[in-house]
């Protein structure tokens, strides 16, 4: 049982199974990797808003971003905006943009922006984001070495066609061995490992490792190795989606960040891709009907997309429960993706999960099955961590509200709000969010997030230490002359892919 760990499995075609294969392969080509996709059991077919690291884990892999940016018809994404999140009002909107706010003393900050003589958004005040999102600018330039940018970014994109584009790569370019086969059963060691995998074309497969990307069906982490689940629906309350592709016309503008909507029992999403709209209703069961959402669905389309024919959209209709696996990894058998857990995706922290998991197993790679249990408990204990802060970050949104639609109060209940929430919601009264409250080196969501989040919704700014210092002014004036200059020299979104495709065709 200390022989070297050589042989990988991976179980699933979907983004988490496709993107730990390119990732591993790319990072140890020593291994042998081996992914496991069903022909009949199709993939999840959305998640279409990525966050930054998804630049650093291309170039890991080794995809030109031009060639990335055409194969998935993808857009750029600066961050998301929330309209109706605080009232419900036609004024009603904030951005939390990913590129942070100035560097320095956020509690000057907030007092040069409280001074200003004529009060922008927070966002707006903080980064020269907030105008390239307004105008549905590009953050780079084309002529930029691939993957650099001058506003931070990440990208909206097809998952289908993404899926595709990483299976082409990983199998043609990187060595990864491709199975089509549905797995039937698990055959299970002494020890508890799986030791090996039941193929529907009659054969076995053997692996050190296996990583579940079974999405919901969890085969490895949830039936094999029993990992419990981990409930967070009693604080999480949404547990449906209603999903549509909508054509746009050619040359209409794509907006730069992710929209998300509230609705009287949850909220919508708005993807900008060059070619279609991806729009959806996420909602609550317990407050709303299936037919109601469909309603709000089609209202929003026909509100923002006039000349779209509603006649020709069906929605997709997607049923999920909100919580984790206590144990991600147990024994030989690593969950990533949906397998490990699911959360409403307001803020997209699903793929960037995929991804910061497959950071830590390949710079923790486990040399020997005995190594295996260690890095198994730190794993587990830094992606609970991780997925504390995630929710208390989701809820963050609701509990700020102030609508008073019985959904929103219900959120706002305080037996539905994390102690650790509740807790920085008091401190925050007195300080602003710091790396005080989120130590991480890779907190998904740092003090930046939060600010634009609290500040976004209006919570209460801590009283100054004083007047608004000189270097605190000087930064905001930074921000509002770098907004203009880019106003000035970033291309719209909509020039540069249709430029982009046009070069790729
Ligand atoms: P899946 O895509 O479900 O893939 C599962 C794979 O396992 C399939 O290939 C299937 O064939 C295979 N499989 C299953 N059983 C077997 C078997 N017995 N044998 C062999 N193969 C098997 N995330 C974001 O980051 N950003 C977003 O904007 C975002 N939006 C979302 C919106 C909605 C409504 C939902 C529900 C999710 C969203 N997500 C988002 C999450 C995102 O879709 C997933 O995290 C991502 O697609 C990864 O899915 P997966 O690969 O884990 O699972």
């Amino acid at each position: 049982m200390t022989s070297a760990v050589r042989q990988v499995a991976i179980v699933g075609g979907g983004t988490a199974g496709w993107l730990s294969a390119c990732m591993l392969a790319a990072r140890r080509p020593d291994l042998q990797i081996t992914l496991v996709e069903s022909p009949d059991i199709p993939t999840i077919g959305v998640g279409e808003g990525t966050w930054p690291t998804m630049r650093d884990t291309l170039a890991t892999i080794g995809i030109a971003e031009s060639e990335f940016l055409a194969c998935c018809d993808a857009s750029f994404k600066q961050g998301s905006r929330f309209d109706g999140w605080v009232t419900g009002g036609q004024s009603d909107s904030y951005l939390h943009p990913f590129t942070p706010p100035p560097a320095g003393n956020m509690r000057d900050l907030l007092a040069a922006w409280q001074a200003q003589e004529s009060p922008s958004d927070f966002a707006a005040a903080m980064t020269p984001q907030a105008a390239a999102c307004a105008d549905d600018l590009a953050p780079r330039q084309r002529a930029m070495p691939d993957y650099a940018g001058a506003l931070n970014y990440g990208y909206h994109l097809d998952a289908g066609k993404f899926a595709a584009l990483l299976t082409r790569h990983g199998t043609t370019r990187l060595g990864v061995t491709l199975r089509s086969a549905t797995v039937l059963g698990v055959d299970g060691a002494a020890n508890g490992d799986v030791a090996a995998l039941r193929l529907d074309d009659g054969s076995t497969l053997t692996a050190d490792l296996f990583i579940d990307c079974t999405g919901h069906a969890a085969l490895l982490i949830g039936g094999h190795c029993g990992s419990e689940w981990t409930d967070l629906s009693h604080i999480s309350f949404n547990d449906r989606a209603l999903a549509l592709q909508v054509p746009v016309q050619p040359g209409s503008a794509i907006a730069a960040q992710t929209v998300g909507t509230a609705h009287q029992a949850g909220w919508l999403w708005d993807i900008a891709l060059p070619a279609r709209r991806g729009i959806g209703c996420v909602y609550a069961s317990r407050f709303m009907s299936d037919a109601d959402a469909e309603e709000i669905l089609f209202g929003y389309v026909a509100k923002h997309l006039p000349h779209a024919d509603l006649s020709a959209l069906t929605p997709r209709k997607l049923s999920f429960k909100t919580g984790h696996r206590a144990r991600f990894w147990q024994g030989n058998c690593l969950a990533i993706g949906l397998s490990a857990g699911f959360i409403e995706p307001l803020e997209a922290s699903a793929i960037v999960l995929i991804e910061l998991s497959l950071r830590a197993l390949t710079e923790n790679f486990p040399a020997s099955r005995a190594a295996m249990d260690l890095h198994g408990e730190r794993f587990n204990a830094l992606f609970r961590y991780r997925w504390e802060r995630i929710t208390e970050f989701l809820k963050l949104h609701y509990v700020l509200s102030r609508r008073e639609e019985p959904y929103w109060l219900a959120q706002r209940d305080p037996a539905t709000v994390p102690l650790r929430l509740a807790q920085n919601l008091a401190l925050w009264r007195d300080q602003p969010p710091s790396a005080w409250d989120f130590p991480q080196v890779d907190e998904i969501f740092s003090a930046a997030s939060q600010h634009y989040v609290l500040y976004g919704m209006g919570y209460p700014v801590p009283p100054a230490s004083g007047a608004a210092s000189d270097a605190a002014r000087a930064q905001l004036a930074e921000v509002r002359e770098r907004a203009r200059v880019l106003r000035a020299g970033l291309p719209s979104n909509r020039a540069y892919l249709d430029a982009a495709r046009a070069q790729a065709a």
